[in-house]
């Protein structure tokens, strides 16, 4: 079987944001089963949907492997769980959030796993990282690439992403190393 493309979207908006989100790097990277491709640059950004919050740092990971969608989730939640996932409330402050954004081209509707994850073309924090990697890659549910898709946002929610960090993560001290 070959291995299958896979882009994870991260977030942290609780702690210290760039540390869980280099630890769920690192964590993806120790997996036998998962070799990191590509590492998005790390954007600040704004909230959405609760806006009472404060900002988060959100990067997307390009990875190959041969776990079964399921079981990719399985471990994204692992190791959410190991970096002490902590949600306030729904849509709310968390200290880290994996979510799976597209699955090689798997369409899937269980509420358990949507694929490609539901809420990719409204959000300009998974758009923003993800047009780095795969600017071309179409969205099946639009038919439209990536690029298209963050361009047709409102210019208020693009200028809500603001890049911080290069894909380094200011690599000298990152667990791992970030360089993909
Ligand atoms: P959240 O904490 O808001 O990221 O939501 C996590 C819930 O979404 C879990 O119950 C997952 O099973 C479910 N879920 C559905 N599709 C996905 C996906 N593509 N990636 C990550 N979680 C997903």
């Amino acid at each position: 079987m070959c291995p299958a493309t896979a882009f994870i979207g991260v977030g942290s908006n609780l702690g210290d944001r760039l540390e869980y989100c280099r630890e769920a790097f690192a964590l993806l990277q120790s997996h036998d089963e998962i070799r990191l491709k590509a590492v998005s640059a790390l954007y600040e950004t704004v909230p959405v949907d609760f806006l009472g919050q404060d900002r988060f740092y959100n990067a997307v990971f390009e990875i190959e492997t041969r776990l079964s969608p399921e079981a990719l989730l399985e471990y994204c939640q692992e190791v959410e769980r190991g970096l002490g996932k902590e949600i306030l409330r729904p849509k709310g402050p968390r200290t880290l959030d994996l979510d799976i954004l597209f699955f090689q081209d798997q369409v899937c509707r269980a509420p358990r796993l949507t694929l490609p994850h539901p809420e990719i073309a409204k959000r300009a924090f998974v758009l923003a990282p993800l047009s780095e990697l795969a600017p071309d890659l179409i969205h099946p549910d639009f038919s439209a690439s990536i690029q298209t898709l963050l361009e047709r946002l409102p210019e208020a929610q693009r200028k809500g992403v603001k890049k911080q960090l290069e894909p380094g993560w200011e690599s000298e001290d990152a667990p791992g190393g970030l360089q993909a």
